[in-house]
């Protein structure tokens, strides 16, 4: 549900250094200290540096994901309150759970050695991350930004982006935006991105219930059209955990993260636009049924802080108290399928009943959140 804004206007706050209780719900769950040390030996090393991205995007200060991931798993706080569940001690406790939930939007990828970025903290050495390398991060997901709307100014009507370009700019701005419940492009058709979708569910579902080797190549594995997507030799490994080795071995929760980040988008009316919920269950489960999806939104001409307020606490609070299923309920959901190994048979019927399009001719376009 969150993305972050092409203007980041917001300031760091010196508090956040001294956070304490009050400021708990503003920090970025990390997998370990291994980005600081990644951090301390790359050439963006600059722990301030690091704190001012934390504080300047808002899609890593207001942790809106990890907030309904909390409350689904285990927290009791109630509609309203999901904020509240995300505390030091649950991060801490699904820290391999929130790695996934938190990947979609910081995926961490290789730098090219040959070509490397003409960034001056890039470091190719070190794996990048918004954590392990913040600077170079937030030079590249500007970059990112201002070619996709020159691309999409230029050659409209396909991705700014695609295989052989960095994760960074395919999960924002290029083909990937399917993992963020987006159209890839202005004009998209909904089904197609609703396809991709179901082709991403797919595989992030065999690899959560532990059906789909993580150590084949990714074009190998028969699931629809992820060959396309992901041509090279390139694993679920490599794709999840390039240079975060302590995810390896839990890589099942990993995908389910990644799984609920998608899902828990398509709640967002940044990102879609859905009907009322007609009530009932998803035909054959227990699972309660959403409204179906009228549209995906295309990010390219939408403007950031327009989008970026339905990703907040309040967007958030407001829905969960008004909709059942509520995002969280949802997310709920589906972590119990996927703790009861349910086949992709099972789980299909789910994804379809939660992804019901209306109309699926209807295009990508970016809704109410349009700006220059
Ligand atoms: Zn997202």
């Amino acid at each position: 549900m969150v993305r972050i804004s092409k203007v980041a206007v917001r300031v760091a706050c010196l508090a956040l250094l001294t956070f304490s209780n009050a400021y708990a719900f503003q920090i970025l769950p990390k997998i370990s200290d291994v980005d600081r040390k990644l951090s301390s030996l790359s050439a963006d090393n600059d722990w301030l540096g690091q704190w001012f991205v934390d504080g300047v995007l808002s899609m890593l200060k207001s942790p809106v994901h990890e907030a309904i991931t909390l409350a689904a798993v285990e927290c009791d706080a109630g509609a309203g309150n999901e904020p509240d569940c995300v505390t030091i001690d649950s991060v801490k406790k699904h820290r391999t759970l929130l790695y996934g939930v938190r990947w979609p939007d910081d995926p961490p990828f290789q730098l090219s050695a040959s070509n490397p970025p003409r960034k001056v903290k890039c470091d190719v050495r070190v794996t990048l991350r918004s954590t392990a390398q913040p600077q170079c991060w937030k030079g590249l997901f500007d970059d990112a930004g201002k070619r996709a709307a020159e691309i999409s100014n230029r050659s409209p009507g396909k991705p700014a982006f695609g295989p052989g370009d960095y994760l960074l700019y395919r999960s924002h701005y290029g083909d990937l935006q399917f993992m963020h419940a987006m159209g890839a492009y202005d004009g998209e058709p909904a089904g197609v991105t609703r396809q991709r979708m179901k082709m991403w569910a797919r595989f992030l579902w065999g690899v959560a219930i532990k059906e789909l080797p993580t150590d084949h190549y990714l074009r190998d594995l028969g699931v629809d059209e992820l060959a396309t997507y992901f041509p090279g030799d390139m694993t679920a490994t490599n794709l999840l955990a390039t240079g975060i080795v302590e995810v390896r071995k839990n890589l099942d929760v990993v995908a389910l993260g990644a799984m609920l980040h998608m899902i828990q988008d398509s709640y967002s009316q940044a990102h879609a636009e859905r009907a009322a919920e007609p009530g009932g269950v998803c035909p054959g489960t227990d699972v309660g049924r959403p409204g179906k999806i009228i549209r995906f939104h295309s990010y390219a001409r939408q403007r950031g802080e327009l989008h970026d307020y339905e990703d907040t606490f309040d967007a958030l609070r407001l829905h969960s108290m008004q909709s059942s299923p509520s995002v969280v309920e949802t997310s709920r959901s589906l972590v119990a399928l996927a703790r009861r190994s349910a086949t992709w048979t099972d789980a299909e019927k789910v994804f379809d009943c939660l992804l019901e399009l209306t109309n699926p001719d209807e295009p990508a376009q970016a809704g109410r959140f349009a700006g220059p």
